[in-house]
Parts: C-alpha cells; sequence; structure tokens
C-alpha cells in the first residue's frame, strides 16, 4: 500500500507571471524531476488531485469580503500587494491549492496515507486574514488546519520551515493553544515580524515559537536550533498532528535570501520533524510554501519525499560552510530564556 500521498493538479502552473520569483517553473521542474528520477511510480507514493477548495472552507480562516475581492480581481488581473501578482484565473488556482492543503491534511487524518506532501502554488503562510502579502493569496496551512480543528483535533503543530517568517499563520492561531506555531527563519529580511519575544497572547501565549536566525545559517546551525528548541516543546506538547510549512528558500543558491542549507540539510530537517510526529502517532503533512531556486527545490523536494515514502534514493548536494556553531547557541540560549516560563529545557 502506497504510505505517501503527494497531492498536484496541473490547474498549479496557470498562475502569475514568468518573470516573478514565484513562477509556475518552480513546480514544472518539481514534476519533472520526479517523475524523471522514478520516484512518482514506485508502489510507495500516490498522486491525488485536489478538488477546488469551497468559500466556506477558505472562510474559516478569511472574511468573506477579502475572497471576494480576490475573485473580482481575477477576472481582470492586478496586484494585492507591491509583490503580489494575481493573474486571471489566480482566484480559481488558489482554490485549488487550498483544496490540495485540505484533502493532504484528510488523507493523513483519515488514516488513508501515513504521511503527504502538498506540491501546490501560490504559496500561504504570509496570507492574512484579509490581505494578501509576499507571493500569497490564501493561507493554505491555516486553512487546513482549521478543518483539523474542526474535525477535532486538539494539538496541532505547525513548523514552518520557510526562510520568512510566516506571519499569517501565526497571526491566524495566536491567541489560540490548540495550534503551536513553531518557526525558524533569517531574520531582518521580509516580513519583518517573528522576533522571539512573539510568543501567543492570552490563551495562546506560549503557543508562538520564534527562533530568528542570521544570514549564513547553515545545516549544522539550522538542524542544531531545531532539535535544541523543537524536541522538548514536542516533548511536552505532544502534537496529535504536525503540519509543515515547507519552503526552500533557506538553499545557498536561492536567489532572494541569504541562509546556506544544502538539499541534504533539507532531507535531515524532514527526518528531525518525522521522528518527532512519529512519537506522537506519525501524522504528518508537508505544504509546500517558498523556495526559488529553480535548481534545488526538485532535489529537496524528491529527498523528502524519498525519506518519508520510504524510498532508498537521494541526491547530494556540495558542502557549503555555515556561519558557525557559537553565534547559533547564543540565539538558542536567548529563545530559550524567553520560553521558560512554559515550557521545560
Ligand atoms: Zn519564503
Amino acid at each position: 500500500m502506497a504510505r505517501t500521498a503527494v497531492i498536484y493538479h496541473s490547474e498549479y502552473l496557470n498562475h502569475g507571471v514568468d518573470d516573478h520569483p514565484e513562477n509556475r517553473r518552480r513546480l514544472e521542474a518539481v514534476m519533472q524531476f520526479l517523475e524523471r528520477e522514478e520516484v512518482l511510480s514506485t508502489p510507495k507514493v500516490k498522486v491525488l488531485e485536489p478538488e477546488r477548495a469551497s468559500v466556506e472552507e477558505v472562510t474559516l480562516n478569511h472574511d468573506l469580503e477579502y475572497v471576494e475581492y480576490v475573485r473580482a480581481l481575477s477576472e481582470v488581473g492586478g496586484m494585492l500587494d507591491p509583490d503580489t501578482v494575481v493573474t486571471r484565473g489566480s482566484f480559481e488556482v488558489a482554490l485549488r491549492a487550498v483544496g490540495g492543503g485540505i484533502l493532504a491534511a484528510r488523507v493523513v487524518a483519515e488514516g488513508k496515507f501515513d504521511n503527504a506532501f502538498a506540491l501546490i502554488r501560490p504559496p500561504g503562510h504570509h496570507a492574512e486574514r484579509g490581505s494578501g502579502h509576499g507571493f500569497c493569496i490564501f493561507n493554505n496551512v491555516a486553512i487546513a488546519t482549521r478543518v483539523l480543528l474542526k474535525d477535532g483535533f486538539k494539538r496541532i503543530m505547525i513548523v514552518d520551515i520557510d526562510c520568512h517568517h510566516g506571519n499569517g499563520t501565526q497571526n491566524a492561531f495566536y491567541e489560540s493553544s490548540e495550534v503551536l506555531y513553531l518557526s525558524l527563519h533569517q531574520w531582518g529580511i521580509y516580513p519583518g515580524t517573528g522576533w522571539l519575544e512573539e510568543v501567543g497572547y492570552g490563551e495562546g501565549e506560549g503557543y508562538t515559537v520564534n527562533v530568528p536566525l542570521p544570514s549564513g545559517t547553515g545545516d549544522q546551525e539550522y538542524l542544531y536550533a531545531l532539535e535544541e528548541i523543537m524536541t522538548p516543546i514536542v516533548d511536552e506538547y505532544k502534537p496529535e498532528f504536525m503540519m509543515v510549512s515547507a519552503g526552500f528558500d533557506t538553499h545557498y543558491s536561492d536567489p532572494i535570501t541569504a541562509m546556506k542549507l544544502t538539499t541534504i540539510g533539507h532531507r535531515k530537517v524532514a527526518d528531525i520533524l518525522l521522528n518527532a510526529a512519529k512519537k506522537n502517532g506519525g501524522k504528518i503533512v508537508f505544504m509546500l510554501e517558498g523556495g526559488y531556486s529553480i535548481s534545488a527545490i526538485p532535489k529537496s523536494i524528491a529527498n523528502i519525499l524519498c525519506l518519508i515514502a520510504g524510498i532508498d534514493k537521494s541526491w547530494d548536494d556540495k558542502k557549503v560552510e555555515g556561519v558557525g556553531l557559537e553565534k547559533i547557541k547564543k540565539r538558542v540560549e536567548e529563545v530559550k530564556q524567553v520560553l521558560k516560563p512554559y515550557w521545560k529545557f
């Protein structure tokens, strides 16, 4: 039986413009690579085509007024903000991306698959309740999480490994203890949120965890920070479901950011997340966010897919030195100090 669901639809190519970093080539290159390397043709993986989400589902996390605004803008084309383009038909593509995230969550929640990877675009984690930002129209991971909450899950952990902070996802669950949002991101770049003292509010105090990292953070430093901060929290929180906002713009070759992870590093990050999920029943879904190096994201995704599906294949990368562990150890200590009232480190 297939253990991993890959969620994809060719409609995902019908959004955006070619000279934008978040363009159709990203997913085209991923699918071509996965087919050429025979990852999708193994019995361990099954490709599922999602439906478009309904407006009712999207409004679990967004204002109806905003949804209708995107629908209208998408009939003529325009911009949601200076970075976020809407082309004709983007509304339908964005609904299909939301549908992809929901399908991934559902098939894992129902036990039909051990895990899933939603290969969707546009990405979602910058989208707020009433506005689109940073290449994102609707917040795919937040909506899928709200569907899981409706279905009765009580402790959902979202780990955001995109190079940018997921402001939209953080804000969606800032006052909730039923969703723990943990993000590692490059500090000093877009969107400017995600400082370590942003820890949640009210019922949600302590359930937002931010690990801002310096430019030049490489595999060794990133993996250290992830283990040191996430593992004790997972052991205490015991999430019933793990959602991963899987961005790959932490790669050293990414054209718009300055971290130094490799595709092997991405695989090791996924391994830590997979093991964290396995300690708590194993339910885990990866959802594509950013990543703009056309040569890197296919290998990173292939590496993670093979890892979670149990396929004995991997793709190597060149060796890249990061900024050094000393600098990261200091930051990790600062994060722990801020979080000590809430978690046992
Ligand atoms: Zn990003």
